[in-house]
This record gives structure tokens, sequence and C-alpha cells, in this order.
């Protein structure tokens, strides 16, 4: 349950940052509780302590008196800032303030097409932040963090877009530099599936994992990768790109990218609704397929639970390969109901080996279609209060004080 890679960190450098993050993330609540787990001094954590309570980062309460002195409870103050989250889809948005927890104050959505490009989309982004924000009661000079998910893939380090295909006037234009001159705080991009991965991680599986696998099945397919609880991106930032792995099937389909029957092209959103469509029935797009499947028409039923055993091969190997706790599946289609996830569930199981699925959990997105906006809050807060940022906060404090 402990995070052990963060124990590591913290006693290689026992700063107040790192201390601020055990109680953020729920591993301290007292001093004493610092203490043991830094192996540092009860005067060595007090200073830290003291430095963190006049930042306004830490609140400390009277907790249950146990026998005998009461004890002081260290919480983190969830309201010492805000967030600033947008979850861009091809033709969808959601954006929102959040505190310093990931919990949202505030939040809009609307259809909006990513193909507008990135003037237009980005200055749509920054007077929702502006509303919002006010909405919120919050001054712009309270943002800490900036997080943007985008349907592409990106350059993490430039915040940049990397020649994405659906969404034309954006490759290698750097997002930050948008938000650079209106807010003092940092802009993290990442891809849609990454931040709903995190976004899931943090809220609901932090406690009980560090390894899982988030894959959202929306028009195509893509897969957010948790590894030693932290998102996996590889050596391009391409990890996790299991849309256009090879998969078998009678028939040929052609994929978007040019090869023949990759797992999006059998098993995502568009492909149920091309196979619906053919069988005589109104359907264009993936919430096409969802609108059958509430009606409960039983071709549609049957599709979602075929693409499901397809995705369920794929994630088969990807268990033996990877061993995650568990399999979050997300997207739209598979919001909509529990066709999708049976599917997957009954051929992981029967495919994988044994000892990778003793204790695999296999579950639907809790967050729904809050994963992404969440995730992208997580991405900027986490960005915003790591250890580093705030030793050097306090250090610049105290050298002008
Ligand atoms: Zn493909």
């Amino acid at each position: 349950m402990m995070e052990v890679r963060e124990e590591i960190d913290i006693q290689r450098r026992p700063s107040a940052g790192a201390m601020l993050q055990l109680i953020r993330h729920g591993h301290a609540t007292t001093r004493a509780d610092l203490a043991e787990q830094t192996g540092f001094g009860r005067s060595t954590v007090a200073q830290h302590v003291t430095a963190l309570l006049a930042h306004k980062l830490l609140v400390e309460d009277a907790g249950p008196s146990s026998g005998g002195r009461p004890v002081t409870l260290l919480t983190f103050n969830t309201s010492a800032g805000v967030a600033l989250a947008a979850d861009l889809g091809a033709t969808h948005s959601r954006v929102a303030v959040s505190d310093l927890a990931g919990s949202v104050l505030a939040e809009t959505t609307a259809d909006l097409e990513i193909t507008l490009g990135p003037d237009e989309v980005l200055e749509w982004v920054n007077d929702r932040f502006e509303e919002l924000l006010a909405r919120a009661g919050r001054r712009p000079d309270e943002v800490r963090g900036i997080g943007i998910g985008v349907p592409g893939p990106i350059d993490f380090a430039a915040g940049c877009a990397v020649v994405p295909p659906i969404m034309p006037g954006w490759d290698g234009v750097p997002l930050p530099a948008y938000f650079a001159d209106r807010y003092d705080a940092p802009v993290l991009v990442d891809n849609d599936v990454n931040i709903m991965a995190l976004g899931e991680y943090f809220t609901n599986w932090r406690d009980r994992t560090e390894h899982l696998l988030f894959v959202k099945v929306g028009t195509g397919i893509g897969c957010g990768i948790v590894a030693g609880g932290r998102i996996y991106r590889g050596a391009d930032g391409a990890a996790g790109d299991v849309g256009h792995i090879r998969v078998a099937s009678d028939r040929e389909v052609v994929c978007s990218c040019g090869n023949v029957n990759c797992l999006e092209a059998i098993a995502g959103g568009q492909a149920m609704a091309r196979q619906l469509a053919e069988a005589g029935h109104h359907a264009e797009v993936s919430r096409d397929v969802v609108q059958l499947v509430r009606q409960g028409n039983v071709q549609a039923v049957q599709v979602v639970r075929q693409a499901g055993r397809v995705l369920g091969e794929v994630l088969a190997s990807l268990v033996n390969f990877f061993n995650p706790a568990a399999i979050i599946i997300g997207g739209d289609v598979a919001d909509a109901d529990e066709q999708l996830l049976a599917g997957v569930r009954e051929v992981i199981y029967s495919r994988s080996l044994p000892l990778a699925t003793r204790h695999l959990r296999i579950a639907r997105s809790a967050l729904e279609d809050r994963a992404g906006v969440t995730g992208a809050a997580v991405l900027a807060i986490e960005s915003a209060l790591a250890p580093a940022v705030i030793d050097r906060a306090i250090a610049d404090q105290a050298a002008s004080a």
C-alpha cells in the first residue's frame, strides 16, 4: 500500500516539499508520522512543518486525544490555490477550475471542433478559464498550474502535438506559450488517454496499486500506462498506442493508418458503427452505437460484446507482458453499459497466465466523462506541488526575508 518509490525519494532528501507530498498523498497525518517515515529527528521535522504552515500549504487541527496528550493533525490546505484543466476532444471539450486536491470547483462543456485550430480553440479555452475562475470566486494569481489534454500524440517536454492525425494546424505548436503571459504557472500537456489514466489512478486506485492500464474505447482505441505510480510515456511518447496492434479477423479491414486489421479498425467505436450500418441500422459514429445499445438493440449488443472479446485478446497479451493490478475501461462505448467489459473479461481470464490474473481487477471507469478533466488537473497539481518546486519557493522567500 505504501508507495515504495516515494519512501526512497524522501529518505534521500527529507525536505519540506517531500513532507508535504507525504501528507498530500495520505501517508502521514502527524509530525510523529513524518519523523517515522523520513527517519529524521523531531526538530528537523518541526522546522519543515513550520515553513509549510507559514506558506499556508498545511493547516493543523487538534485531533482526537488518544488517552494522553492530544494529537495535532496536519492536513494539506487544498484551497491554497487552484488548477485550471482542459480536456479537449475531437468534437467535444470540458474545461474546469479545481482545488489543489483535484476537486472540481466550476466546470463547463461544449461541442467544439479541434479542427478549428490552436488559435481559435485556445482562445476559447482561455475565455472559459477566465469565466470559471470568476464563477469559483478565485483570482488569476491563485492559479498554480494548468493541465491540458488533447486527442493526439504529444511531445510532453515541449508541450506540443506531434503530427496529430485529427488535429490539422496543431503540429509543433507549443501550447504553454499561449498561457505564459496570462498566468504565472506551469502548463502541462498530454494526450487524452494519459490524462484519463492519471485521473482514474489518482482518484480511485492510488491506495491499491502503482501499476494499471486505462483503455479508452471511443472512435478509436488507446491505452494509458501507469507504471510505478507514474504515467509511462516510452522513449518518444508513443507508449500505449494499442489501437494499431494487428488482430485476427475473418475479413480484411483497412485501418486509418493504412495497415490492415488493426485493433481499432475491428473493435473501435467507428468500426462498430460501420458494422451496424451495414446491417441496416442508423449508425455513423460511436455515439450511435451507444444509443442502439441503450435501446436494447440485440445486434448492437452483440457487436459491442464481440468488440470486447477482440479487445480482450490484445489485453490478454498485455496482461502477461505488463502484469497490471487493474485494467480500467473508459470512453463513451464503455461508459454506456456492461457489454464491452463482459467481452473483455471473458477473454482475459481464459487466456492470460494464472499468475498474472491472480489479483487482476477489470473495471469500468468510475469517473466516466470526467476522467480526462480530473487527470488534467492532477497533472498540473503534481507538477506545481512537486517537492523541488515547494523547496525552491520556501528557500526564495527565506532569502528575500
Ligand atoms: Zn492502424
